[in-house]
């Protein structure tokens, strides 16, 4: 019988995310986490889930990727689950930035490395570390496929008028700077998961996605092709998130290299770790600031107003983006979990068709499902979201030669 696994790896720069998945059933056999590679004090939490056996974590140092990698195959080995078995179809990678180069799962080769490699100068915090993971993985299982499934390469059909921004052309296009897009794996596997909820073709429907995590971003999907995301040429444009700033005008970084004395690097940090909720109330977790919130905090409240009216904003662009509306999901952390959230950002806006049914609103499940009351114009749904899934179905429709198909049908 042909292998039918597919470990999901999901590299950072001080940790590790797998989850080995049997796409037979889909099921997760086991899923865990290296933390503070090349700390003293790393930690490994593996919990197998085939077999029904108890969590287990291990502390010590983890120098590298190498060793964190060499860790978890060890867990997964102690669980019967090993790297070396032949169960074992492929690894499917996270790979944040692809460029304009990659719209597909793309199985792994050194060319492959090198145009990850050429990505860094756009993605300096992110390919480094997933290429690392790579490497590391191919030098464990050379044999194996080896799968790079990308962030960005949902958000390539986003068309030229959206992609680009208004600077000068030969600038931008000696840089390479234009609109990317991030979490693309996400608003794919969601709009399509939407689309089933809806009992629907995703090719007939219009939907806004809005993945609010720690990281936010939304993205106009017009029948099963992005058309207009929120994230730039990193992940710092659009929503207001946990500890990013989105938007805002340009110039902002200039007057503080000239007036605050600032260099680029200390902008970098405070705009990517120092700002959105937590730069505006000390708190990035959405449950925190509605505990504030609803104990009067004034400054906890304007935090949760600013982080609303953005994520509005951006619902009425990309509503006239698509002009026709089939639905709005909100998934990930805060989209998922924070009824307060959806509730204040479709709040007045009868008059688009949209709506949220406060009894429907304040359900909490698991599944996909509605919050928009019957009849709406515009069905609301939340809908959570599988990165981990997505990656593993994409990397064994691809090993396994199967004609293309998501894990959101
Ligand atoms: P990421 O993958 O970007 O780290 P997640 O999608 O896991 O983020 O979302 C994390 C965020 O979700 C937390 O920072 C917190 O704000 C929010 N969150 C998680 N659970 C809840 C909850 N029950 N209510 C409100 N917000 C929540």
């Amino acid at each position: 019988m042909s292998p039918t696994r597919v470990l999901v790896l999901n590299s950072g720069s001080s940790s590790v995310k797998y989850q080995l998945l049997d796409m037979r059933d889909r099921s997760r056999l086991a899923v865990g986490l290296v933390e503070r590679i090349g700390e003293e004090s790393g930690r490994l939490k593996h919990t197998p889930l085939a077999g029904g056996g108890e969590p287990r974590e291990t502390g010590g140092a983890v120098p590298d990727h190498e060793a964190a990698l060499k860790a978890v195959a060890g867990e997964l080995k102690r669980d019967g689950l090993g790297l070396d078995s032949p169960d074992l179809a492929a690894i499917g990678h996270r790979v944040v930035h692809g460029g304009m180069s990659f719209t597909e799962p793309t199985v792994i080769d050194d060319a492959v490395l090198a145009e990850i490699e050429r990505l860094v100068p756009v993605a300096p915090l992110h390919n480094p570390a997933n290429l690392t993971g790579i490497r590391t993985a191919m030098s464990l299982r050379p044999d194996l496929p080896q799968v790079a499934v990308f962030d960005t390469a949902f958000h390539t059909t986003m068309p030229e008028s959206a992609a680009r921004y208004a600077i000068d052309v030969r600038t931008a296009d000696e840089h390479r700077i234009r609109r990317y897009g991030f979490h693309g794996t996400s608003h794919a596997y969601v709009s399509r998961a939407t689309a089933k909820l809806l009992g629907r073709d995703p090719r007939e429907v219009n939907v806004i996605v809005l993945h609010l995590g720690n990281g936010a971003s939304a993205s106009a999907v017009r029948g099963g092709r992005c058309v207009e995301t929120s994230m730039g040429l990193t992940p710092l444009e659009g929503l207001v998130m946990g500890t990013r700033s989105g938007d805002l005008d340009p110039a902002v970084i200039f007057h503080l290299m000239r007036v605050a004395g600032m260099s680029a690097d200390d902008i970098d940090v405070l705009l990517n770790k120092k700002s959105g909720l937590i730069g505006l109330c000390g708190d990035n977790d959405m449950r925190e600031i509605r505990r504030r919130v609803d104990a009067g905090d004034e400054q906890a409240a304007l935090a949760f107003d600013i982080y609303i009216h953005r994520l509005r904003k951006y619902i009425g662009a990309y509503y006239a983006v698509l002009g026709r509306v089939d639905a709005v999901a909100f998934t990930a952390g805060v989209g998922e979990n924070a009824a307060p959230v959806r509730e204040a950002a479709l709040a007045g806006l009868e008059e688009l068709g949209l709506a949220v049914d406060p009894e429907l609103n304040a359900v909490r499940a698991d599944g996909p499902r509605l919050i928009s009351p019957a009849g709406a114009r515009v069905a609301v749904a939340v809908v959570p979201t599988d990165e981990e899934l997505e990656i593993a179905t994409q990397t064994y429709a691809l090993v396994s030669g199967e004609s293309r198909h998501t894990s959101a049908e």
